[in-house]
C-alpha cells in the first residue's frame, strides 16, 4: 500500500511557532524522507469559513499568508501537494454522504469541538457547518486515501472520528477508504504549545502567539513579556518549571548545541533547570537564552519568507497548479465512494 500523508492549516491568520514544533517541522522532516509516495498539504479555506463565515476577507487574506509560511519552512511544492480545500468541491460532497454515517449525539461528544465551541462563545447558536466539521475533515483525509496525518494533539479526536466514518463506510458498502493514522510530535512539549500568556494553547484565535513571520524586535519583545513562575520574585527565590512557559518552550526548541553557542555556563536544559529550582537564577536571563534559540531556528525562516513575499503571483500559481493536481486525486476517490453506494447511475 502506498504511503500518503494528508495535513493542513486553517488560512485563519499566519502560522506561529505552535505549528510549527507541532506540525510544520514534521512535515517538513518527513518531505524530505523520501519515504511517503504522496504528500498534500491543505489550506482549510472552507472549514475556517465555519467560524468565519461573516469574515470572508481574513480568510482570503492568510491564503498567501499560510502558503508563505509553508515555503518558508521547507515544503518544497516538488514534493509535496499544496492546495486549496474550496477548490475541491468532490470533497464537500464526500462529506454529505458521510454525514449518513454520523450521530448527533457523536459528534457532541468531541472534546475538542466541545473546548472550540466554548472558546469561542457559540453556546446555543452553533452554526451546523461548525459543528460538523470533523465529518468535512473525514472527507479531506479519505478523498486522498491518507495513511498518516501528522498533526498536533488537539486533532487527536478528529483522525478518531475520521477512522469510526471509514470503517462505518467500508463495512456498510465496500472496502474503498483507508484508515489513517495519526502521527503526534514526539516531544511532549510539541503536543500543545502554550500561548505566551501562559494558557493551554497558542492558537491565531486567541491572539498569545510568536508568528514565523514576526521581526526579530516583536520576538524580543513578547519573549520577555512571557508568563514565568508568578512566585519567583527574586533571584535567589527557587523558581517552579510547572506551567513556566518560558521553560516549556525550551523544551520544545533547544537542544545542547544552543548552550555551547549562547549559553555555555550550562551544557543542558536539565542543569539550567536544576539550577532555576533550588534559587538563583533569573528569569530575564533565561528569557534571553530563549529569544537567541528562537532567533537561530526562526531567523532563516523569516529571511526566506520576505524573499518569498516579493511574488505573491507565483505563489498563487503554485496553489492553483496544486489544487488541480488534488482534484483529480479526490474525484477518483468520489468516483468509487459513489460506485460503492450504487449512485453511479449512469456509468
Ligand atoms: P484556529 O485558532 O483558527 O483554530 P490554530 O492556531 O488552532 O487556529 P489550526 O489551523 O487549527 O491552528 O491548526 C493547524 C495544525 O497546527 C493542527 O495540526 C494543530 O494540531 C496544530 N497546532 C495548532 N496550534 C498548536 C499548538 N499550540 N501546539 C501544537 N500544535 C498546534
Ligand atoms: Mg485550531
Amino acid at each position: 500500500m502506498k504511503k500518503i500523508i494528508l495535513t493542513g492549516d486553517r488560512p485563519t491568520g499566519r502560522l506561529h511557532v505552535g505549528h510549527y514544533v507541532g506540525s510544520l517541522k514534521r512535515r517538513v522532516e518527513l518531505q524530505n524522507s523520501g519515504e511517503y509516495d504522496e504528500i498534500y498539504i491543505m489550506i482549510a479555506d472552507a472549514q475556517a469559513l465555519t467560524d468565519n463565515f461573516d469574515n470572508p476577507e481574513k480568510v482570503r487574506k492568510n491564503i498567501s499568508e499560510v502558503a508563505l509560511d509553508y515555503m518558508s519552512c521547507g515544503l518544497d511544492p516538488s514534493k509535496s501537494t499544496l492546495f486549496v480545500q474550496s477548490y475541491i468541491s468532490e470533497l464537500t460532497e464526500l462529506t454529505f454522504y458521510y454525514m449518513n454515517l454520523v450521530t448527533l449525539s457523536r459528534l457532541k461528544r468531541n472534546p475538542t469541538v466541545k473546548s472550540e465551541i466554548s472558546m469561542r462563545g457559540f453556546n446555543t447558536s452553533i452554526p451546523v457547518g461548525f459543528f460538523t466539521y470533523p465529518i468535512s475533515q473525514a472527507a479531506d483525509i479519505t478523498a486522498f486515501k491518507a495513511t498518516t496525518v501528522p498533526v498536533g494533539e488537539d486533532q487527536l479526536p478528529m483522525i478518531e472520528q475520521t477512522r469510526e466514518i471509514v470503517r462505518s463506510f467500508n463495512s456498510t458498502y465496500d472496502e474503498v477508504l483507508v484508515e489513517p493514522n495519526v502521527l503526534l510530535p514526539d516531544n511532549q512539549a510539541c503536543m500543545r504549545l502554550p500561548g505566551i500568556d501562559g494558557k493551554a494553547k497558542m492558537s491565531k484565535s486567541l491572539g498569545n502567539c510568536i508568528y514565523l513571520s514576526d521581526s526579530p524586535e516583536d520576538i524580543r519583545k513578547k519573549v520577555m513579556s512571557m508568563y514565568t513562575d508568578p512566585d519567583h520574585i527574586r533571584i535567589e527565590d527557587p523558581g517552579k518549571l510547572e506551567g513556566n512557559t518560558v521553560f516549556t518552550y525550551l523544551d520544545a526548541f533547544c537542544n545542547d548545541e544552543h548552550f555551547a553557542n549562547h549559553l555555555p555556563d550550562y551544557s543542558c536544559l536539565a542543569e539550567l533547570k536544576e539550577h532555576y529550582t533550588k534559587g538563583g537564577l533569573g528569569d530575564v536571563k533565561v528569557k534571553k537564552f530563549l529569544y537567541a534559540v528562537l532567533m537561530e531556528e526562526l531567523d532563516p525562516i523569516r529571511l526566506r519568507r520576505e524573499e518569498l513575499a516579493k511574488d505573491i503571483p507565483a505563489v498563487m500559481e503554485i496553489l492553483k497548479e496544486g489544487s488541480i493536481k488534488a482534484r483529480e486525486v479526490a474525484a477518483n476517490t468520489l468516483s468509487e465512494v459513489k460506485a460503492a453506494m450504487q449512485i453511479n447511475y449512469f456509468e
